[in-house]
């Protein structure tokens, strides 16, 4: 399954500074798994963006978009993966545990 999404809010913070930013720098498809391999597959394609901080002692000019519960900084996968991975109960199936790779 693919999912198309995009983030409708009008400014985002630079996560540092905590400046908020309504001046899109640029427009970007990031690809997001939500499900183990062992599944059917199912991807998030986020439109997301990239935004200007303007705070001037802020070293970080250009931020990516992070979408609370959905994303995180250079991650390719959801959280809810994450979570999914990280708590799996290996021990019942006889597998060993997947190391976490964000
Ligand atoms: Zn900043």
């Amino acid at each position: 399954m693919h999912i198309t999404a995009a983030a409708t809010t009008r400014a985002a913070r630079y996560p540092t500074c905590a400046t908020p930013s309504g001046r899109v720098h640029s427009r970007y498809e990031r690809r997001l798994t939500d499900t183990p391999a062992s599944v059917q597959e199912t991807l998030i394609h986020l439109h997301d963006r990239k935004f200007f901080c303007d705070h001037t002692a802020c070293e970080q000019k250009i931020f990516a978009e992070q979408v609370p519960g959905l994303t995180h900084r250079y991650a390719r996968r959801t959280p809810h993966l994450t979570e999914l991975l990280t708590h799996r109960d290996c021990t019942s199936r006889g597998s060993v545990p997947i190391p976490v790779v964000t």
